[in-house]
């Protein structure tokens, strides 16, 4: 007997209450966690995440009549629209909430990008269930998961064939104009992509990709992924503020995007900017250096020699690029101070998730002493797990 994960059997379950027969199939896609490499996608600069072993699922069954119907084990209600209304409601107004509940302008929003791309008969509609075992907000894009696995499905019932990539950059569009979250495409392309025991090291710029090897199972090494708990928003204040710097940035260096800067641009950048604006700059341009020191190490000396550039990485974007918290400070702490590797905030950041590189051996000891942290300081209990670098979407039943 095949191994069927709760979430499986869950989207299965409520597409069968929304229609009365069971899906015609089930398909998944991954989160991802971001290994290293962070707000640097919409900078046009470097990436290295890997798909984990959490998925969304979306059972789907096509139907006739034009018509699109999305449940979730996340919301009370379906939602239904015409696919003549998918051009209505959508692009998003900036700055607007979607006109739809907001967790199903993710679903509609891929369907919508999807017949922009490729139109399909106007009688081509479906039916959708979604469940997941992805954390929502934790920094482990429940988001690209949902729109890969809603992007999979309607490739095959709408029987497009169209590539990975298309896929991704089909989910990315879902995002940001029909969600309205400005973020870049790693999420998509980490999602899609992804392999077992590999990182998808990602050129933000040319959508280049290249799979590069982890060596942590050969190592006895795991990611350990403490989820603070505390909740992030991409579509809110933060967020949009380090984009505009960083835009701001790259118009005084007279460059198209910080990409087009190295570490040999910081003392030009110091005369050319305000302090708050330059440390911005130099988060992105230093971390965008260390990806390729990260895919470097990791070809030629292995994980463990990883550990110092997760660390500077964390320090980064706490001191320079400001997007961390008190609980992700002490997650990343609490684990190098008993023995990590390397530690680093992971995500958008405002809260989620950081992640820490340990032995396999020490996954129980760090954990007990970062609860123990947590506890000791006050803050939530956070949710503490590993994840493996998994493969990418896939049909599933
Ligand atoms: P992250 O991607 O880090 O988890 P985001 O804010 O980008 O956080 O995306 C989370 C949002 O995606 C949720 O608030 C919800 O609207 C949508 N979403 C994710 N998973 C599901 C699901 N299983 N069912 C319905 N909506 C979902
Ligand atoms: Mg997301």
């Amino acid at each position: 007997m095949t191994h069927t994960s709760t979430a499986q059997a869950a989207a299965r379950d409520l597409l069968t209450t929304l229609t009365g027969t069971a899906p015609q199939g089930i398909w998944s896609a991954p989160g991802r966690v971001n290994l290293i490499g962070e707000h640097t996608d919409y900078n046009e600069g470097f990436v290295l995440p890997f798909a984990i072993q959490h998925r969304t699922y979306a059972a789907a069954s096509p139907r006739e009549d034009g018509r699109i119907r999305v449940a979730s084990t996340f919301a009370d209600e379906p939602v239904e629209v015409s696919l003549d209304d998918l051009g209505r409601l959508f692009p998003t107004p900036a700055g607007k909430a979607p006109a739809v509940p907001e967790w199903s302008a993710y679903v509609l929003g891929v369907a919508w990008a999807m017949r922009a791309l490729a139109p399909t008969p106007a009688e081509h509609g479906a039916d959708i269930a979604i469940a997941s075992d992805v954390p929502v907000g934790a920094g482990l894009s429940s988001s690209a998961a949902i729109e890969g696995a809603v992007a999979s499905a309607l490739d095959e019932l709408w029987q497009l064939n169209l590539d990975p990539v298309t896929l991704a950059q089909i989910g990315r569009r879902a995002e940001n104009e029909a969600v309205g979250a400005p973020t870049g495409i790693m999420d998509q392309m980490a999602s899609m992509l992804g392999l077992p025991d590999a990182a998808t090291f990602l050129d933000c710029r040319t959508l280049e990709t290249r799979s590069v090897p982890t060596g942590f199972t050969a190592e006895h090494l795991e990611l350990l992924v403490i989820d603070t708990q505390v909740k992030h928003s991409h579509s809110t204040g933060g967020y949009r503020e380090r984009r505009a710097s960083c835009e701001q940035g790259a118009e005084l260096l007279g460059i198209r995007s910080l990409r087009d800067a190295g570490v040999e641009d910081l003392p030009r950048a110091a005369d050319l900017m305000d302090d708050v604006t330059l440390r911005r700059v130099r988060h992105v341009i230093t971390e965008n250096q260390r990806v390729l020191d990260t895919v470097d190490a990791l070809a030629t000396q292995g994980p463990r020699a990883v550990g110092d550039l997760l660390v500077a990485s964390h320090a980064s974007m706490r001191d320079d690029f400001e997007i961390s918290v008190p609980e992700l400070d002490l997650a990343v702490e609490t684990a190098l101070a008993h023995g990590a590797i390397g530690a680093r905030m992971t995500g958008g950041g405002f809260g989620g998730a950081a992640i820490a590189l340990i032995e396999h051996a020490s996954v129980a000891s760090v954990s007990d002493a970062v609860a123990r942290a947590f506890s000791d300081a006050g803050f939530a209990a956070p949710h503490i797990f590993t994840v493996q670098p998994s493969g990418g979407p896939r049909r599933d039943a």
